[in-house]
């Protein structure tokens, strides 16, 4: 599309306006083919050599997520995890790194295991605390800073801005999961992050039928980053051609997806908050959440699809509820256009700061009023003997 200064939403429905020079289709073609021919004088003019450097089939996804995160460049991974993964891996053992509490549960256990291991020294810190993370930096020692916003499943709110302000002047860059509340609500690297990270498996596809993740930047003049994007090549961690076509279909829809969720959500956490089985709603949505001025401030748009309820009755009653629904769907992930339903601490494990009788739900496009009814339906079941 010519003109940079259409809106987000615009540049989203068309893929970025692509039209494919050869054919004239408004919808890409998938490439392929593992390599590329080398010019006879020795040289790749092209710019192109082997499929796990580069693929054609990225270009347009990469395009478009650089875009509507306000970066530079995005790269696709194959998932979420080998793009956290890419990030750490480009530091060296050593490195002194201070990472959120509560964050995405496997990220966490990797970090606390494989990342320490292998020799990088790990910090896990209350990012809604701004003083404890100021007390734990250290000056030419902290090389990154990593923070989820919001945080899955507790939906804590990091102040992006401040993180980055004091990461920064300690010499520390910042990468964001951005997977929640994906570029429709939120851009990170404009309010000062480095890296803005994605498990693309989720909102960006949107129909849970990929394993996909992605990392952008607006800066990619800096041997971090280069290391960054080295190891998706070296390491390996690269999406199929055709996981990055049915990216871009997602992404197509992300907008009104997300613009829906965040609408239904809203409508749920309001609704089940009066609920009298429930013990308590958490949704940077609702005014008495403790991220809520936070949350409006940085994020435009809504609060992202992603809620959690504290059921009464413990952890039986929150297993007797998911038992119970008859729309919501029992299964991990989040971010397709059903709505799943999952007891979150028996997937985490030891170490979760998941409340037992807390239940994580991921809204979809389904009728809001639906949604509602099913779930008070099978939190009235749960609890009737
Ligand atoms: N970040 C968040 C917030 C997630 O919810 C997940 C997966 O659930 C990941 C990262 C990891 O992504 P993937 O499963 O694509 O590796």
């Amino acid at each position: 599309m010519s003109d940079s200064n259409w809106q987000p939403s615009t540049l989203a429905a068309q893929g970025l306006g692509w039209i494919d020079d050869a054919t004239k289709a408004v919808s890409p073609p998938i490439h392929m083919s593992s390599t590329h021919l080398r010019d006879p004088d020795n040289q790749y003019r092209n710019g192109r050599d082997y499929i796990r450097d580069d693929n054609p089939s990225f270009d347009q996804a990469e395009a478009l997520l650089a875009k509507l995160e306000n970066g530079k460049k995005a790269l696709l991974l194959s998932s979420g995890m080998a793009a956290a993964t890419a990030v750490f891996l480009a530091l060296r053992p050593g490195d002194h790194v201070i990472a959120a509490r509560n964050m995405y549960w496997s990220l966490r256990r990797w970090l606390s295991t494989y990342a320490t291991a292998w020799g990088l020294q790990v910090e896990f810190v209350d990012m809604t605390d701004l003083d404890a993370f100021r007390a734990l930096i250290r000056p030419g020692q902290t090389k990154l800073v990593w923070i989820e916003t919001p945080s899955n499943p507790l939906w804590t709110i990091t102040d992006i801005a401040a993180v980055a302000e004091i990461a920064h002047k300690a010499g520390a860059k910042v990468t964001a999961d951005s997977t929640v509340a994906t570029p429709v609500l939120s851009q990170p690297l404009t309010l000062g992050a480095d890296i803005v990270m994605h498990s693309a498996t989720k909102y960006l596809n949107g129909h849970s039928d990929i394993c996909a993740g992605a990392l952008v930047t607006n800066n990619i003049d800096n041997a971090f980053w280069q290391g960054v994007a080295g190891n998706r090549g070296t390491l390996g961690g690269i999406i199929g051609s055709f996981e990055a076509w049915l990216l871009l279909r997602g992404m197509r829809s992300l907008f009104p997806r997300v613009e829906r969720a965040c609408a239904s959500a809203q409508k749920l956490a309001e609704g089940l908050r009066r609920h009298r089985w429930v013990e308590s709603v958490l949704y940077p949505g609702l005014s008495d959440f403790p991220g809520h001025a936070l949350a409006a401030k940085q994020m435009k748009g809504g609060f992202s699809g992603m809620l959690s309820i504290r059921v009464k009755g413990g952890e039986g009653g929150a297993i007797r509820t998911a038992a119970a629904v008859e729309i919501w769907k029992r299964a991990t992930s989040l971010g397709g256009t059903e709505s799943l339903i999952e007891h979150r601490a028996s997937i985490e494990g030891e170490g979760s700061p998941v409340p037992m009788d807390l239940l994580r739900l991921s809204v979809g496009l389904e009728n809001a009023e639906d949604l509602l009814a099913d779930l008070s339906n099978a939190l009235e079941t749960a609890h009737r003997n």
